[in-house]
């Protein structure tokens, strides 16, 4: 057992996630995902009067587009791909004995075009870049899903899948940048509404290896990212459950997103960590809902969910 095990055992034993065997891969009870789905509604209350296109991608995403955004460049140790069968009988016969031998019978299997997707801002970009020319008022899209990162724990906000709510900005520096801005401050109330203690903190992205140390470094210096931190295990550092990135003309280059003057777009993407908020809320107020501050109470029961 971990210092982070006694967290998790208490969502598992109060019946709001499920054990399926594997660190970081849960079920979720009828109660969580109800509490998970008016936290979603909360951001997207916050954002209703932005007027964002709406987009919804499957949980998996083009293995061509994930190349080229650079994700497997930067983290290789989180990304998952989807491998199927392909062979004829014989091979079928080999995997079959790999399998009854207990052993692993991912060789037999073969890459397709499909990657688990990291994230739920990465289909978006491609999407826009069909659409021609960014318009003067610059684009936003609210995206939301299912996304997968390797990363097995214990530690009860760190799973392998989770749901990520993000709202992308395409646009100049300067709309890209008040963008962020004004959601760094929505994100406080927000966490102020949900009855958490918060804070903004500069971050970085944990890119693979040792060049990714200095990737790191020049993100913070440059502050490029920065995250809603809320505590979640005591004794730890608080976890981050909302970030703030601007990616300057990275994806606007590498997408060929580009400005009616000729220049290059730039982005950004603030995502909230749907199952680290709806945690949070389990272990700041208790497991039990119904005996939530009235005020917590009114905010998200009074949601159209
Ligand atoms: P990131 O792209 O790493 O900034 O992630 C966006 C948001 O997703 C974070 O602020 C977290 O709230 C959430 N998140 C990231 N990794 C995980 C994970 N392993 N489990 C649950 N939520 C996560
Ligand atoms: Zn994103």
């Amino acid at each position: 057992m971990d210092a982070f095990t006694p967290a998790l055992d208490l969502l598992l034993s109060d019946g709001l996630l499920i054990e399926s065997g594997v660190n970081g891969l849960y079920g979720r009870s009828g109660v969580f995902e109800d509490v998970l789905q008016r936290v979603e509604a909360l951001t997207r209350t916050v954002a209703a009067q932005d007027g964002a296109m709406v987009m919804r991608f499957p949980p998996g995403m083009s293995r061509a587009a994930f190349e080229r955004s650079g994700y497997i460049k930067n983290f290789p140790h989180l990304a998952g791909v989807v491998r199927c069968f392909c062979g004829d009988e014989p091979a079928h016969r080999a995997l079959m004995r790999s399998c009854d031998a207990g052993e692993d019978w991912g060789a037999e299997l073969a890459s397709t075009d499909v990657v688990l997707a990291p994230a739920a801002c990465y289909p978006v970009y491609p999407a826009l870049a069909q659409r021609g020319v960014v318009p003067d008022q610059g684009w936003l899209v609210d995206v939301a899903g299912y996304c997968f990162r390797h990363e097995p724990s214990r530690e009860v906000t760190r799973m392998q899948w989770f749901r990520m709510q993000e709202f992308v900005r395409v646009g100049t520096e300067a709309q890209v940048l008040a963008f962020r801005q004004e959601w760094m401050a929505r994100a406080g109330a927000l966490a102020q509404v949900l009855g958490l203690p918060h804070e903004l903190e500069v971050a970085n992205d944990p890119f693979f290896g040792r060049a990714g140390k200095l990737q790191a470094d020049g993100q913070r210096e440059k502050a490029l990212k920065f995250e809603l931190v809320i505590p979640v295990n005591p004794g730890a550092p608080p976890t981050a459950c909302g970030s703030f990135n601007y990616h300057g003309e990275h994806f606007g280059r590498t997408w060929g997103l580009q400005l009616a003057d000729g220049s290059t777009a730039h982005t950004c993407c603030v995502g909230f960590g749907l199952e680290r908020l709806t945690v949070a809320l389990f272990r700041q107020h208790g497991s039990w809902p119904g005996h939530w501050p009235d005020e917590l109470r009114g905010a998200l029961w009074s949601l159209p969910c």
